[in-house]
């Protein structure tokens, strides 16, 4: 699979990628290269890298607890603190190996320790692979919203590599998938009915899935890397979705969902407002809700429950002047940025989950 270059940074896949990494060692000689993992990288994906990569510098791991609930400024510290007292210099690299927790919390260490240092990430979830380490958003969690506080800054590269996935749970499997699913919505029916096509998340199919999904992700960062304009689309499904999110966060009463399974549910929402606002047909929305109950969620919220998440809603970074924004679907493969709706369809829409 040949290398994707966004503007100052490349993706490189599978063992092209272990290669690339060890002839940037080479080149540039850090000091001492740290590596981020969480306790089940640590377990699962540590010992698969750790061979691979060629180098006489000093090694050493920082692991943390695993879970969105430490992607935070606490851990933060923590991590930071660890650094310096292990002699983290601007000539030390730092290795991100883990899921987007790890990613998105270790970029933001790295960019902001010693004002920045190299680092690299290594995505070990499907999450990860298609969506989380690339484009370079780093950032953590502020309370209960999600990704308030970051920096959006490259890695030296991204490596790619499916073997990491053999041992990631199934529910995170499907978790990172709808992402995948996401990057048909937003520019390619055939790679979305493809998608639906498949079934097997080990096949080398999938494989080209995953690396489509990263050309995908990286065509749209390269056109618009600061989220001006088309990387708005990126966010489909997230508007609702990230406030089912944070909704389900401060109530720990309910059950709890995965990233995916909230962003899930948000396109259904988004999608049924597409239909009200930008004229996505109405077989094309069905076809989406189709998908959504193949998933199982079961998700479904009061219109109480509704208003509060509208209320999360407007802390989207998406947002201008207090106003909520939301990209809508024109068709399968295609999308309108900063469209604003009434309360009482984003309340019509959440009734749909249950339909
Ligand atoms: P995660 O990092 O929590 O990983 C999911 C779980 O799988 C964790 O328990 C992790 O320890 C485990 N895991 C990871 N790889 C494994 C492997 N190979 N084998 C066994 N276990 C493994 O979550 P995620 O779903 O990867 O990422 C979600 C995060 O990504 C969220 O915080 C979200 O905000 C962020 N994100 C960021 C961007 C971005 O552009 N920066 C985009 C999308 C999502």
């Amino acid at each position: 699979m040949e290398p994707i270059t966004i503007n100052n940074f490349t993706i490189y896949f599978e063992n092209q990628g272990f290669k690339a990494l060890n002839k940037w060692i080479k080149e540039h000689q850090p000091g001492t290269i740290f590596i981020l993992v969480d306790d089940k990288t640590m377990e699962n994906c540590y010992p698969y890298l750790m061979p691979k990569i060629e180098t006489t510098a000093r090694i050493e791991v920082i692991e943390i607890d695993h879970g969105e609930e430490f992607k935070n400024i606490d851990t933060c510290a923590g991590v930071w603190s660890a650094l310096v007292e292990l002699g983290c210099d601007r000539n030390s690299l730092m290795i991100n190996l883990g899921g987007g927790v790890i990613t998105d919390l270790g970029g933001f260490i790295a960019s902001t320790i010693k004002r920045g240092i190299p680092f690299m990430h290594i995505p070990t979830s499907l999450l990860g692979m298609v969506d989380a380490a690339i484009g370079g958003k780093n950032g953590v969690d502020l309370g209960n919203l999600k990704n308030q506080i970051g920096v959006i800054n490259a890695p030296v590269m991204t490596i790619i590599d499916p073997e990491f996935l053999k041992t990631l749970p199934q529910q995170h499997l499907v978790n990172g998938s709808i992402e995948m699913f996401k990057h048909g919505l937003i520019s390619d029916r055939v790679y979305w009915n493809d998608m639906k096509a498949s079934h097997n998340f080990h096949s080398d199919h999938f494989n080209s899935l995953i690396y489509q999904s990263a050309l995908i992700k990286s065509d749209i960062v390269t056109m618009d890397p600061f989220e001006k304009g088309a990387r708005k689309a990126l966010n489909y499904g997230h508007t609702a979705g990230h406030a089912i999110e944070s909704y389900l966060m401060e109530h720990p009463d309910r059950a709890a969902v995965l990233h995916g399974e909230a962003i899930a549910a948000g396109i259904v929402v988004e999608s049924y407002l597409s239909v009200q606002y930008a004229d996505l047909a109405l077989d094309s929305y069905k076809e989406i809700k189709e998908w959504y109950n193949t998933l199982q969620l079961n998700l479904s919220f009061t219109d109480k429950e509704v208003l509060e998440m509208i209320e999360l809603m407007k802390y989207d970074k998406k947002n201008t002047n207090g106003a909520i924004k939301f990209v809508l679907l024109e068709t399968i493969g295609s999308f309108v940025t900063n469209q604003e709706v009434s309360n009482e369809m984003i309340m019509e829409a959440f009734q749909e989950l249950i339909n």
